[in-house]
């Protein structure tokens, strides 16, 4: 089975064909690099994501602290993350940061703050 995809590595945004069969990448066609290669394997195989989103947080200014995972999750968990960060409720002050939700879902990853609020 073909697949389009656009590899997100670097500004170029190559579009790449992949060739996928029974789970396995039999080959990447259109990029630039061999980072569109390692891209490719990684986005069929094991997509990672950023997660963005906020908490509640009393004490301050706003009703909501913006949060994100400390490193790549994988993709699946996302919104299971989302859901988690809708239920965590912190005190102001809060830096910029700061670790709100250690290891969350058992991902490796923490939820730290991306603003400081007072
Ligand atoms: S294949 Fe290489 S040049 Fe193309 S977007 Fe990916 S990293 Fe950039």
């Amino acid at each position: 089975m073909k697949k389009e995809i656009i590899c997100i590595s670097c500004p170029n945004g190559c579009s790449l064909e992949v060739d996928v069969e029974n789970g396995k990448v039999l080959s990447v066609k259109g990029g630039e690099c061999r980072k569109g290669i390692d891209y490719a394997k990684n986005e069929i195989l094991s997509p990672l994501r950023f997660v963005t989103t906020t908490v509640k947080i009393t004490g301050a200014d706003l009703p909501l602290l913006p949060v994100r995972t400390s490193k790549p999750v994988p993709r699946e968990l996302c919104a299971k993350i989302v859901k988690k960060a809708s239920k965590i409720a912190v005190k102001a002050p809060v830096k910029i940061g700061q670790v709100i939700a250690p290891d969350i879902l058992s991902t490796g990853a923490d939820l730290i703050a991306t603003r400081s609020l007072r």
